[in-house]
C-alpha cells in the first residue's frame, strides 16, 4: 500500500512516554497487585523505585522482573542477601529507614503507598511533599497525621487517590462533589468471619481463624483489623480525613458479599453507590489510570447470577472499634495516633498469642483511657505524631499482661 507524506504526517503522535511509577510496600498484598497490573501493561510504565520490609529473595524477584532504578529494604539485615541477589545489575539498593525515604522522594510520576502501619508515615509524606500523585493504600498515615498529611496534600498540590476499596468508591460516588452536597457517607464491611458468632464464641478464636477472611485476601494486620471491624473503624477515619465529612455523617452498613463499597447520600435524596467484584486490583486501577480507566483482568460484576446482595446493622456490642472510632472523631487532637499504635501494639500480640481476640479491642480502650494526656496534644509535625505514637505504644505494651490471653466481660 502506497502512504502518502501528507498522510503519514497525520499520523498520531507516537506512543506517550512510560508513567514513572515507584511502590513501596512491593512485596505485600497491595504491592503486588499493583505490581500485576503494571506487569500486564508493562510498555506504559516505568518503575522507578520500590521498597520492601524484610523479604530480599521476594524484593528482589520483583526488582529482576521490574527494573526499577533503586530499591530498598527497610530491615538492613536483609540487605546483604538484597545484595547477593541483584548482583550483575545496574540496579541501586538501599537499606533501613532513610533508604524506603529516599525511595519515596525519587522523582516519580504516581506512587503506590501500601506500606503497612505507622512505619508508612514519613516515607509517603515524603511523596506527597514531592507532589507525586499519591494512591494512598496505608489508612494509619491518615488515622494517626490525618490534619498534618491533609495540610501537606494541601500546600503541595499533590493529588491523593485513596486505594481503600470504600474511599476509591466514595471518590467515584461523589464525582467531584464537595461534602456540602451530601447529607451522610456510609461505608460497608463484610463483617468478617465473626459476623454471625457469639461473644462467648469470640472468646476462642484463634490467629488461624481470624487470618481467614470470607471474601478478600490481604496482608495479616488489616486481616486481623476486618475481623474486629478496627478496619472499618479506622477507615471512618480516613474518610473523615479524606472527604471532610464529620463522624455524624459517617456510617457502616455490614454487606457480607462485598460487592456495595460505598453508599453517598444527598441531600435531594439521591444515593450514589459504587459496586465491584471483590478483588483489589480494580480500586487499585481506578487510582493507576486516574483520571482515566483502565482494563482489569478482574471478575466481571454478575447481579444475576448473586441474586441477593444483603445489608445489616453492625453490632456494636460484640465491635466495639466503631463507637472507639467515633469518639475519636469527636475527640480530634491525637486521639487517632493513640488508637492507631496501641491496635497495632495488640494486632501484633494477638498474632503472637499472647492475647485473646477479645482483648484487642479491650487492650485498644484501655490504652485510650490510660494515655488520655496524649490524646489531648494537637500534634505540630510528623515528629510529634510519631513522639506520640511511641509513647501510645509503651502503654499499650504496659497494659498487655493484664489482658493475657484473657477474654475479658463485655
Ligand atoms: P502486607 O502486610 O501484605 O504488606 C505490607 C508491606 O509493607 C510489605 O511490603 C512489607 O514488607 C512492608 N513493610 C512492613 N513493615 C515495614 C516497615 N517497617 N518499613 C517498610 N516497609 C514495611 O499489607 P497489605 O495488606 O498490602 O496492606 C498494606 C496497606 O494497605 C495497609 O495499610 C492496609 O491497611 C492497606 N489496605 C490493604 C488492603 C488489602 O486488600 N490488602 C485493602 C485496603 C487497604
Ligand atoms: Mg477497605
Amino acid at each position: 500500500m502506497n502512504v502518502s507524506r501528507s498522510a503519514l504526517a497525520q499520523e498520531p503522535d507516537s506512543a506517550p512516554a512510560p508513567r514513572r511509577v515507584s511502590v513501596l510496600g512491593a512485596t505485600g498484598s497491595i504491592g503486588e497487585s499493583t505490581l500485576d497490573l503494571i506487569g500486564r501493561n508493562a510498555s506504559a510504565y516505568r518503575v522507578v523505585a520500590l521498597t520492601g520490609g524484610r523479604n530480599a529473595s521476594r524484593l528482589a524477584e520483583l526488582a529482576l522482573r521490574h527494573r526499577p532504578d533503586f530499591v530498598a529494604v527497610a530491615d538492613e539485615a536483609a540487605c546483604p542477601e538484597l545484595c547477593e541477589r541483584l548482583s550483575g545489575t545496574d540496579i541501586e539498593i538501599g537499606a533501613g529507614k532513610e533508604a524506603i525515604v529516599e525511595a519515596a522522594s525519587r522523582s516519580a510520576d504516581w506512587v503506590m503507598a501500601a506500606i503497612v502501619g505507622a512505619a508508612g508515615l514519613k516515607p509517603t509524606l515524603a511523596a506527597i511533599r514531592q507532589g507525586t500523585c499519591t494512591a494512598l493504600a496505608n489508612k494509619e498515615c491518615l488515622v494517626s497525621a490525618g490534619s498534618i498529611f491533609m495540610r501537606e496534600v494541601a500546600r503541595h498540590g499533590t493529588a491523593l487517590l485513596p486505594v481503600d476499596s470504600e474511599h476509591s468508591a466514595a471518590m467515584q460516588a461523589m464525582g467531584g462533589k464537595c461534602s456540602a452536597e451530601i447529607d451522610r457517607m456510609c461505608l460497608t464491611a463484610s463483617g468478617g468471619p465473626f459476623r454471625l458468632w457469639s461473644h462467648a464464641e469470640m472468646t476462642r478464636v484463634t490467629p488461624k481463624q481470624a487470618l481467614a477472611h470470607p471474601n478478600w485476601s490481604m496482608g495479616p494486620k488489616v486481616t486481623i483489623d476486618s475481623a474486629t471491624l478496627m478496619n472499618k473503624a479506622l477507615e471512618l477515619i480516613e474518610a473523615h480525613h479524606l472527604f471532610s465529612i464529620g463522624g455524624e455523617r459517617l456510617e457502616v452498613l455490614i454487606h457480607p458479599q462485598s460487592i456495595v463499597h460505598c453508599l453517598v447520600y444527598y441531600r435531594d435524596g439521591s444515593v450514589i453507590a459504587q459496586m465491584s467484584c471483590p478483588d483489589m486490583r480494580t480500586p487499585i486501577a481506578y487510582s493507576l489510570a486516574w483520571p482515566e480507566r483502565m482494563t482489569t483482568p478482574t471478575e466481571r460484576l454478575d447481579l444475576a447470577k448473586l441474586g441477593t446482595l444483603s445489608f445489616e446493622a453492625p453490632d456494636e456490642r460484640r465491635f466495639p472499634s466503631l463507637r472507639m472510632a467515633r469518639e475519636v472523631l469527636a475527640a480530634e487532637g491525637s486521639a487517632g495516633t493513640v488508637l492507631n499504635a496501641a491496635n497495632e501494639v495488640a494486632v501484633e500480640a494477638f498474632l503472637s498469642e499472647r492475647i485473646g481476640f477479645l482483648a484487642i479491642a479491650s487492650l485498644v480502650e484501655a490504652t485510650l483511657d490510660k494515655a488520655a494526656h496524649l490524646s489531648a496534644g494537637r500534634p505540630g509535625s510528623v515528629d510529634d505524631v510519631l513522639a506520640t505514637d511511641a509513647e501510645a505504644r509503651a502503654v499499650a505494651r504496659a497494659l498487655l499482661p493484664q489482658f493475657a490471653q484473657a477474654a475479658p466481660a463485655i
